[in-house]
C-alpha cells in the first residue's frame, strides 16, 4: 500500500472498530452465532476481528506437547485429534449440512502439521518455549479459520489473515514483544488493504512471528494484546474486548459473586489491574491503546446489550478503592548478594532470571538483598545454581499476591490499616507498597488467596448498602453486575 492509500483509510478511521472474541466467546455453536450477531450489529463500521482459540484448546495443546515430550505420543495424538474433531463438528453444526470443503482442507492440514510436530517432539524429547509457541499457535489457526468461514456463510465478506504475517516480534518465546515499526507497517499493509476493499479481516489473536517467520506468542491471554496492536496500527476509533463477564469488575466474579462492574476507568488503572492479576485483560493490552489514545471497551458476549467497561485516558473516578485482585501461584524470592548492590551485580542477577524466562516484580531492595516475586517455576533451582558465588537465592513457592487498587491509595494509610486488620490472621508474610500510588499488596499463602480477596472485597464493597454508605468509598462508577 502506498502512503496515499494509507492516508485515505486513516481519513475514515473514526469508523474502525477492532473486536476481539475470547475463548468462551467462540466455545460452541451458540457462542459463534452470538458472535455473528454482534459483528452484524456493528455493520455501520469498518471491522477487524481478532479471535482466540476455542475455550480450553490452548491448555489441551500444552498438555499434548508435554505428553509427547514424556513419550506418551498416543495420548498426545488423541488430544489433537479431539481438537480437530471439535472444530469439524462445530462447522457441521454451524453450516447445517452445507459443508465447506475449503475449511475442511484447512483443518485437516493443521491436524497433519500438528501430528508431525508431536512426532518430532516425541523423538527429540524437546518441548522448549520455541516448540511450544509453534504448537500453541494452532489453536488460534483453527478457530480463526472456522470463524472466518462462518461469517462468510452469514453473508459477510470475511477474509482470513495469518497473524504471524502481521505481528512481528522479538524471539522471546512464550512472551514475545512486538517490534512496533515492522508490525505497524505489516498490519497496515495486510489489514488496511483488505479494509480498503470493503472486506472484514479476521485474524487469530495471541500468535505472531519473528522477522524471519519463526512462530512466537504474546504470552497466555495475549489475544487482547493482539487486538490493541491491530487497533493502534490502524488508528481504530475503539477496541472491543468481548468476553464472558460484564466488564472489568471490582474483583474476579468467580471469587466474589458480589463483584460490580466498573463502568469507566483510566488506562493507568486498567493497566495496573491487569498487571496485578485480573485475567480479564492481558497486562500489555493498554500499551498500544495509550500510545494512540484509543478507548478500549470490555463487553460481555453473552449479554451484548450491557454497557460494559470503558477504559479511556485521564478519567478521574475519585474512588478510593477500585478493585481487589490476586496474582496466584507466585514464588517469593530472596536474593542475598555477595556484596553491596551495584549495576554489574544487578545485571548478572536479572540476566540469570531472564535466561530462564523467569520475569517478575521487584518487591524491595536493601544494601545487599533483593526481594522478587516471580511466577512459581521449576527453573528456580537452576537460577540459584547459575548465581552461585554471586548470590545466595532462597524462595518460597505457593504464595499469592493480593492487591488493593485505587487512585492514590498509597497516600491513605487508613485503607492499608483496615485491609491488614481484615486478613491479619492469615499469616500475611509481607506487605508491599506498589511502585505507583495505586496499589497496596499483601503476600499470603496461595491456599488463602480466595478468602483474602473475599474478605477485602467484602470490606470495601459491602453488600446491599446504599451507595453513600459504602465506608466512605465513592461508588459513582459502580453498578450492580
Ligand atoms: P477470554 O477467554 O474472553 O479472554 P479470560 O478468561 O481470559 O476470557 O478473562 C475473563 C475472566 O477474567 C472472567 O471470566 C473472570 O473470571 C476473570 N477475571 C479476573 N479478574 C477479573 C476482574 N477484575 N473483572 C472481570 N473479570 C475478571
Ligand atoms: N488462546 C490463548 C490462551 O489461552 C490466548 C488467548 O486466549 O488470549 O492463552
Ligand atoms: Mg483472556
Amino acid at each position: 500500500m502506498n502512503a496515499g492509500q494509507q492516508q485515505s483509510r486513516f481519513d475514515q478511521s473514526d469508523d474502525l472498530v477492532v473486536m476481539k472474541f475470547g475463548g468462551t466467546s467462540v466455545e460452541d455453536a451458540t457462542a459463534i452465532r452470538r458472535l455473528i450477531g454482534i459483528v452484524q450489529s456493528r455493520s455501520g463500521l469498518q471491522r477487524v476481528l481478532v479471535v482466540s482459540a476455542l475455550a480450553r484448546v490452548t491448555d489441551q495443546l500444552l498438555e499434548a506437547g508435554h505428553a509427547a515430550a514424556n513419550g506418551h505420543l498416543g495420548l498426545a495424538l488423541a488430544t489433537v485429534r479431539n481438537i480437530y474433531v471439535r472444530h469439524e463438528q462445530l462447522a457441521d453444526a454451524l453450516f447445517e449440512g452445507s459443508a465447506s470443503t475449503a475449511l475442511d482442507q484447512q483443518l485437516r492440514q493443521h491436524l497433519r502439521e500438528l501430528e508431525s510436530l508431536l512426532h518430532d517432539v516425541e523423538a527429540s524429547r524437546c518441548f522448549d518455549l520455541k516448540v511450544q509457541d509453534r504448537l500453541l499457535g494452532f489453536g488460534e489457526c483453527f478457530s480463526s479459520q472456522l470463524v472466518t468461514e462462518t461469517l462468510r456463510h452469514a453473508g459477510l465478506d470475511a477474509v482470513h489473515v495469518d497473524a504471524r504475517v502481521c505481528i512481528v516480534t522479538d524471539d522471546r518465546h512464550g512472551q514475545a514483544s512486538p517490534k512496533w515499526d515492522a508490525t505497524n507497517q505489516r498490519v497496515q499493509d495486510h489489514l488496511g488493504l483488505l479494509l480498503d476493499s470493503g472486506a472484514l479481516p479476521v485474524m487469530g489473536g495471541f500468535i505472531a512471528a519473528t522477522e524471519d517467520g519463526v512462530p512466537t506468542t504474546l504470552g497466555r491471554g495475549g489475544s487482547d494484546f493482539s487486538a490493541a496492536i491491530a487497533g493502534a496500527a490502524l488508528g481504530a476509533s475503539r477496541v472491543e474486548i468481548w468476553t464472558d463477564v460484564d466488564g472489568v469488575m471490582t474483583a474476579d466474579p468467580k471469587f466474589c459473586p458480589d463483584a460490580r462492574v466498573i463502568q469507566k476507568m483510566s488506562f493507568e488503572e486498567a493497566t495496573e489491574l491487569a498487571h496485578f492479576g485480573a485475567k480479564v485483560l492481558h497486562p500489555a493490552t493498554l500499551v498500544p491503546a495509550v500510545r494512540e489514545n484509543i478507548p478500549v471497551y470490555v463487553l460481555n458476549s453473552r449479554s451484548p446489550q450491557r454497557r460494559g467497561t470503558e477504559i479511556v485516558a485521564n478519567t478521574n473516578s475519585g474512588r478510593r478503592v477500585n478493585a481487589v485482585t490476586t496474582k496466584r501461584n507466585v514464588a517469593a524470592v530472596e536474593i542475598e548478594l555477595s556484596r553491596a548492590i551495584d549495576s554489574e551485580l544487578l545485571g548478572k542477577v536479572f540476566s540469570a532470571f531472564d535466561q530462564h524466562s523467569c520475569l517478575g516484580d521487584v518487591m524491595g531492595t536493601s544494601l545487599a538483598r533483593i526481594s522478587l516475586l516471580v511466577p512459581s517455576t521449576g527453573a528456580l533451582p537452576a537460577i540459584a545454581a547459575d548465581l552461585q558465588g554471586i548470590a545466595d537465592v532462597r524462595w518460597e513457592n505457593h504464595k499469592a499476591l493480593v492487591c488493593l487498587l485505587g487512585e492514590n491509595i498509597r497516600r491513605q494509610p487508613e485503607i492499608a490499616g483496615r485491609a491488614f486488620s481484615a486478613i491479619s490472621d492469615m499469616d500475611v508474610r509481607v506487605m508491599c507498597q506498589g511502585a505507583s500510588d495505586r496499589t497496596i499488596s499483601f503476600l499470603v499463602e496461595d491456599s488463602k488467596a480466595q478468602e483474602a480477596v473475599q474478605r477485602l472485597h467484602g470490606l470495601f464493597f459491602p453488600k446491599k448498602e446504599p451507595a453513600h454508605d459504602w465506608g466512605g468509598i465513592s461508588t459513582a462508577f459502580c453498578q450492580a453486575g
